[in-house]
């Protein structure tokens, strides 16, 4: 029987730069394993099936929910979002550490249900940096943008219940901080209890 491997979270709020740090990672740790969850949403251009998301009508996601196959599902923003479950048990099991790049509220159920589970939140530099961000990506407009903002206060303030916060100044570097992270908590035997640790 292999090791198990490393279930992590990194969650934060929307516009953080999540998907950004996560890809650099992703490329950096091929052994990294990110859980494609299932979406309601549309596709947006330059995505794909399987990929980025795995795109459903309601009555799908209804199906899967009702089967109990979600790890965690939530609604976000007007769409609804689930972690698969049956991936995320079989990678671990194959040894691979396994990436759940999820929403502030889906990232607590998780620690709730799996409390082995590492939690990373990702931090702006500052919250006029987040809007900056928000704005620049242009997938939202101005009443999302500002709905966006207004969750992203109330989401920081669950940062304590985190094991790490890791500064998003440069995505490469909080990619390598997550890395770093992960190396070290790989051997660790139990995950801290105390307060949540930031790094910068
Ligand atoms: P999330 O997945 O958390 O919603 P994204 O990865 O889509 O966030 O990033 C939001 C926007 O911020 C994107 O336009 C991205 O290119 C940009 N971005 C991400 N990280 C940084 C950073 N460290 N510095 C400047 N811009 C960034
Ligand atoms: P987007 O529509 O921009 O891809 O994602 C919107 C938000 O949903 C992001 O914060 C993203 O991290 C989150 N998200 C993506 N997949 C899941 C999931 O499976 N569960 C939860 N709870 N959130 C998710």
């Amino acid at each position: 029987m292999k090791k198990p491997g490393l279930l992590f979270v990194v969650a934060g709020p929307s516009g953080v730069g999540k998907g950004t740090v996560c890809d650099v990672l992703l490329r950096r740790a091929p052994s990294v394993f990110k859980s494609v969850s299932a979406t309601t949403r549309k596709m947006r251009p330059g995505e794909a099936e399987g990929v980025n998301y795995y795109y459903l009508t309601d009555a799908q996601f209804d199906a899967m929910e009702k089967e109990d196959k979600f790890l965690e599902h939530f609604e976000i923003y007007g769409n609804r979002y689930g972690t698969p479950r049956e991936a995320v048990e079989k990678k671990l099991n194959e040894g691979l550490d396994v990436l759940l790049e999820i929403d502030v509220q889906g990232a607590l159920a998780v620690k709730q249900k799996c409390p082995d589970a590492l939690m990373i939140f990702l931090l702006p530099p500052s919250f006029e940096q987040l809007e900056r961000r928000l704005r620049g990506r242009k997938t939202e407009d101005e009443p999302a943008i500002r709905r966006r903002l207004a969750a992203a206060e109330a989401e920081m303030g669950h940062m304590s219940e985190y094991h790490y916060a890791v500064v998003n100044d440069d995505p490469d570097l909080a990619a390598e901080r997550i890395l770093r992270i992960l190396k070290e908590e790989k051997t660790r035997p139990a995950r801290g209890t105390g307060e949540v640790q930031i790094v910068r």
